[in-house]
């Protein structure tokens, strides 16, 4: 045996895990909420109450742990309730640092809720060093938050160069890397100190679980504040998200495989559509950070993409009025390709282009999936 399992291997076996007393090989849906004292009044278990400690998380937490090369993991109820923990644990007149382009749901969080209890965050543009270094507020900044690719332009954020920016500032890095999942990217390799996953995607893959999980490089104080900020705020996973979570990663590795290549396919083509007028995907050789991506992922480039419809807006949205095949739906990294006018759904203020879809390409054939849009896309231009 290797010292080091391949992601397959954590994976396929969820690290192994023989229940002791049963020797079933998958674990049973912890559902207790309270677990027994003592009777001298300590709690050897460790567990006293659900909210504190299932044990629920720990096949979850552990293999995300593994395969993120991280110190410790804690599941939580949702993405945004483990990408909003590293901010609730920041103090008022602290200040933070995001991308100018990212995952709507925080940013509208950020601007929100986060501003309005003092956290001061600035939007600068990831891609340029220069930029975040000018962002930097001396003695105040204490987190760079990154998302790589990002929502839903895929940008890539060259983790190396901010960890180095925010470790001379006295800051964190934390990495969203939803996208990228530990199969591409292993951010605390490269200098992260905090990688957040939305579990809901690509981790679970089904499309049937709401989940997020938040790994730490190391343990420390900071790092007890996020904890506690679970517990007392209480966003925690259920008990059947977690086991359904723990059976979706088993398949995680093939799942994200098959994914980044036939989004690597479906870009090289639609590039040469007439009706296209750019495919944003950090694995073609015409993206901006192309040479950032093919150093700082392995074994491909993601299953999402976006496309920008020659026509504008309207055509755009027509386009997908047309599929038959790809599912008009938000969300991603499910077993089943998804289409989306992201302007659509992220409303007023959005920075997102009108004439952008987001693909999110899931398991079905690639060239049937190729075929469904060529004749969506052929139609708008018929109609044009
Ligand atoms: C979906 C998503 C989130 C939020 O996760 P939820 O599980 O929906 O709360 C955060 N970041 C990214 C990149 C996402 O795609």
């Amino acid at each position: 045996m290797k010292n080091n399992p391949s992601p397959d291997t954590l994976c396929a076996q969820a690290l192994g895990w023989i229940e002791p007393t049963t020797k079933a090989l998958v674990p049973p849906v912890h559902v207790a909420t309270t677990f027994e004292r003592d009777p001298d009044n300590e709690y050897r278990s460790g567990r006293s109450y659900i909210r504190n400690d299932s044990p629920a998380w720990d096949q979850v937490e552990g293999l995300v742990t593994r395969l993120e090369g991280g110190a410790a993991t804690v599941a939580f109820a949702s993405g945004m309730a483990a990408a909003t923990a590293p901010f609730l644990a920041l103090k008022p007149g602290d200040h933070a640092i995001a991308p100018e382009v990212m995952y709507w749901g925080l940013r509208k969080w950020l601007v929100g809720p986060a501003r309005e209890w003092g956290i001061a965050v600035d939007f600068v543009d990831l891609t340029d060093p220069a930029q975040v270094r000018a962002a930097i507020r001396p003695g105040r900044t204490r987190l760079v938050w990154a998302e790589t690719p990002s929502n839903p332009l895929w940008q890539v954020f060259d983790l190396g160069a901010l960890a180095e920016i925010a470790h001379a500032a006295g800051a964190l890095l934390a990495v969203d890397s939803t996208a990228a999942t530990p199969i591409l990217t292993q951010p605390i390799g490269l200098g992260a100190d905090l990688v957040m996953h939305a579990a809901t995607k690509y981790l679970n893959g089904h499309s049937d679980v709401l989940a997020g999980t938040l790994t730490a490089a190391r343990t420390d104080a900071f790092w007890e504040r996020i904890v506690a900020v679970r517990t007392g705020g209480g966003a925690v996973l259920g008990a059947f998200e977690a086991w359904l979570l723990l059976r979706g990663m088993r398949t995680l590795p093939m799942r994200v495989r098959h994914a980044s290549a036939s989004a690597l396919f479906l870009a090289a083509h639609l590039e040469r559509l007439p009706q296209v007028a750019a495919v944003l995907y950090p694995g073609l050789a015409s993206h901006p950070q192309h040479a950032v991506a093919k150093r700082q992922m392995r074994g491909g480039f993601g299953g999402m993409l976006s496309i920008r419809v020659k026509g504008g807006e309207a055509a755009a949205i027509a386009c997908a009025a047309q599929v038959k095949l790809w599912k008009r739906a938000t969300s991603l990294g499910g077993v089943e390709s998804l289409i989306e006018h992201r302007a659509s759904i992220e409303g007023a203020g959005s920075p997102v282009p009108g004439d952008l879809l987001r693909l999110s390409v899931g398991l079905e054939g690639a060239e049937e999936l190729l075929a469904d849009l060529q004749q969506a896309l052929e139609g708008v231009g018929a109609e044009a």
